[in-house]
């Protein structure tokens, strides 16, 4: 797409945009009696107009049913989880027994890791990218000194070169090779949360197999942002949350990822619980743990249904806007015009004010641009939100902007860049 710097290029396009009518399935909070320029549905997605009524029915289940809305209703909450996994193995490249929802996603890396971080005095070490999200580091350091590991020797952080932010694929691969006989995971996240980067994750994982090891992603903000084939791509296991680009809710509930070649494999250790027992005989109450047969053998306990609910009425979105192929080209749109806005402002200034440390290429990023502010970054985050335009800050200086497909438009993107630019006047930074 050609671009162009002017408010009524964003209103063509919001025109001719196919996906225009999701925009109105959320609700946004209000600044001065419009919706704000909401570019933070990486960190919380905004909340479905149709999530309250998919927890009223839920609440009315409890209140005419009570016990026996584990069987009764037109979706009793024994089986509710099933009419999730369509979408989301659609969204996550994985067949439905692949996949399960539980928890929230630290804890199901954890009980991932149970299984799949199996440390010999030989093969024990962990590989990531540095910087990854702190729960994750604090997850893995705690996993390593749980099998009386050192972290300081166990973890290998893969860093950028001198001199630049992101990761290069064949230094993340090389590492790997380098290591080959010492690793016993790579834990990968599928985008960094900081720099916006879009890791090859079909080539770390086959580099962590060629090396011998079991190779996890943590797809926190990859999930209904960019297409994903674990499946295909032969993941070990994966995790996600959905309240970020998924838009289930503060805190919603998280889903697991085991690919079908570990389901019979009776070495693998589990945290186990009831929720994860064979669905045919969950309720003889017999003792010895006989798992399900598919990632919901991981499942451990009772499945919180008012957080599926919330879950599904934004996944219910995702189907009627038709999956992830057709919001990732909107996604690449929006995100490309914010970088053009912002190189447009950077080109005026005469010199590069807002650095953009998010990949160039779109094969290399989702929905999400990360900006350092040369000048009062602090400031210009402020100014922003008084002006009605939601991005996040990360310290020291980064600003994050993600222009969401579901709900965001050419014009948000144009008014944003406007706020950048107006920023650096009104905050003399
Ligand atoms: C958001 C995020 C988390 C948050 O984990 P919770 O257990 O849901 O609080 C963890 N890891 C990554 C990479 C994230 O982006």
């Amino acid at each position: 797409m050609i671009y162009q710097d002017t408010f009524g290029f964003a209103q063509q396009q919001d025109e001719q945009d196919e996906l225009k009518s999701f925009r109105d399935e959320f609700l946004f909070p209000q600044h001065n009696g419009h919706k704000v320029i909401y570019l933070c549905g990486n960190s919380l997605g905004l909340q479905p107009k149709s999530a309250g009524q998919y927890i009223k029915i839920q609440l009315d289940n409890w209140e005419n049913f009570a016990v026996e809305g584990w069987f009764m209703g037109d979706d009793p909450w024994l089986s509710y989880h099933k009419a999730l996994l369509p979408t989301l193995s659609g969204l996550l490249g994985a067949n439905d027994r692949e996949i399960t929802v539980m928890n929230s996603l630290t804890v199901n890396l954890h009980l991932l890791m149970v299984s799949f971080y199996k440390p010999t005095n030989k093969r024990f070490k962990i590989l990531m990218e540095a910087g990854a999200f702190p729960s994750d580091q604090y997850a893995v350091e705690s996993q390593v000194r749980f099998h009386g590991f050192n972290p300081k020797e166990a973890i290998i952080e893969v860093t950028p070169r001198a001199g630049e932010v992101t990761l290069r694929t064949a230094d993340i691969i090389a590492q790997i090779e380098d290591n080959a006989d010492e690793i016993a995971l790579v834990l990968f996240s599928g985008i960094n949360y900081y720099t916006g980067q879009l890791f090859d994750m079909e080539s770390i994982v086959k580099a962590g197999h060629k090396a011998g090891a079991m190779v996890g992603l943590d797809l926190a903000h990859a999930a209904g942002n960019v297409p994903l084939q674990l499946h295909n791509w032969g993941a070990d296991f994966a995790s996600w949350c959905s309240y970020k680009y998924m838009n289930s809710g503060p805190g919603g509930i998280s889903g697991a990822f085991v690919h079908e070649r570990h389901f019979a494999n009776d070495k693998l250790n589990r945290f186990a619980g009831w929720w994860g027992y064979r669905r045919d005989k969950q309720f003889l109450m017999q003792p010895g743990f006989d798992p399900e047969l598919g990632a919901q053998g991981w499942n451990v306990s009772t499945s919180p249904v008012v957080l599926m609910a919330m879950h599904k009425a934004s996944l219910d979105i995702f189907e009627k806007a038709g999956g992830i192929v057709p919001l990732r080209k909107k996604g690449d749109l929006l995100t490309g015009y914010l970088e053009y806005l912002i190189n447009n402002i950077n080109q005026k200034q005469g010199e590069e004010v807002y650095r953009i440390i998010t990949p160039k290429d779109q094969k290399d990023r989702g929905s999400q641009l990360s900006v350092v502010c040369k000048r009062d970054a602090r400031a210009i985050f402020d100014y922003l939100a008084q002006n009605g335009i939601i991005g996040d800050w990360r310290e020291p200086d980064v600003i994050r902007l993600s222009p969401v497909p579901l709900y965001n438009s050419f014009t948000d993107i144009y008014h944003a860049a406007e706020g950048l630019f107006k920023a650096l006047g009104a905050t003399n930074a």
